[in-house]
């Protein structure tokens, strides 16, 4: 199964996707985890793209794209994949076309007044790549799952955050339209508990 999971920053994309890849046994692809890692790696990628990212801008769509050809080319990606972050914007829907349509995308719809508290909230450990909420593990620099210090992201402060919401509304949102016109778009409520909103993908996903 090919699935997309589209939403704003902060609306859960990553917890649900961890979830729905343990559950149906697919590769979880997030774009910004790869990012994120060249950067830390310090690639050539990742030098190119860090005051981009810090910012809350789109990376350039050229290198994006190739990135998630390359990543969906690989051998554990025949049976399926999960999508997270990608795409964003309009041309790399009509490239994601060319190569791996989606049979499914997962719209999580939130109340955008929820969002600021809940990325600002977020810590995060590079280690194990995990993400947690101040409100779930209190007030803690170690990493619940593995150990690790946990960070917030550069782009998690009041200011970036609204940056990467109006990329969002003006790059991002237009694809709910793009698939539901493809008939393949799916909503569900992200304003419940992480287990609720589970629930919903999985009725949707069988
Ligand atoms: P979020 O928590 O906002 O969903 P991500 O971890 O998915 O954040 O992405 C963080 C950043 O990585 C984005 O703000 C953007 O700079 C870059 N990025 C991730 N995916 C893409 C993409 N498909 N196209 C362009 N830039 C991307
Ligand atoms: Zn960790």
């Amino acid at each position: 199964m090919r699935i997309i999971l589209l939403g704003a920053p902060g609306c859960g994309k990553g917890t649900q996707a961890a979830k729905i890849c343990e559950k149906y046994d697919v590769p979880h692809i997030s774009t910004g985890d790869i990012f994120r890692e060249n950067i830390k790696n310090q690639t050539e990628l990742g030098i190119k793209v860090k005051a981009i990212m810090d910012s809350g801008n789109l990376c350039p769509d050229d290198v994006t794209c190739e990135l998630v050809k390359d990543r969906l080319s690989k051998p554990d990606c025949v049976n399926g994949y999960l999508l997270d972050g990608f795409p964003r914007n309009l041309f790399q829907a009509t490239e994601l076309e060319k190569f791996a349509a989606p049979d499914v995308v997962i719209d999580i719809q939130v109340n955008l007044d929820k969002i600021e508290k809940r990325i600002t909230g977020r810590r995060s450990c590079p280690v194990c790549g995990g993400s947690f909420h101040i409100d779930f593990i209190g007030n803690t620099s170690i990493c619940p799952t593995c150990g690790g210090e946990l960070v917030i992201r550069k782009d998690d402060t009041p200011e970036v955050i609204k940056e990467r919401l109006s990329v969002y509304a003006s790059y991002t949102e237009p694809l709910i339209k793009y698939y539901a016109d493809k008939g393949v778009i799916k909503v569900v409520d992200g304003d419940g508990s992480i287990d609720y909103v589970f629930e919903q993908i999985c009725n949707i996903l069988g």
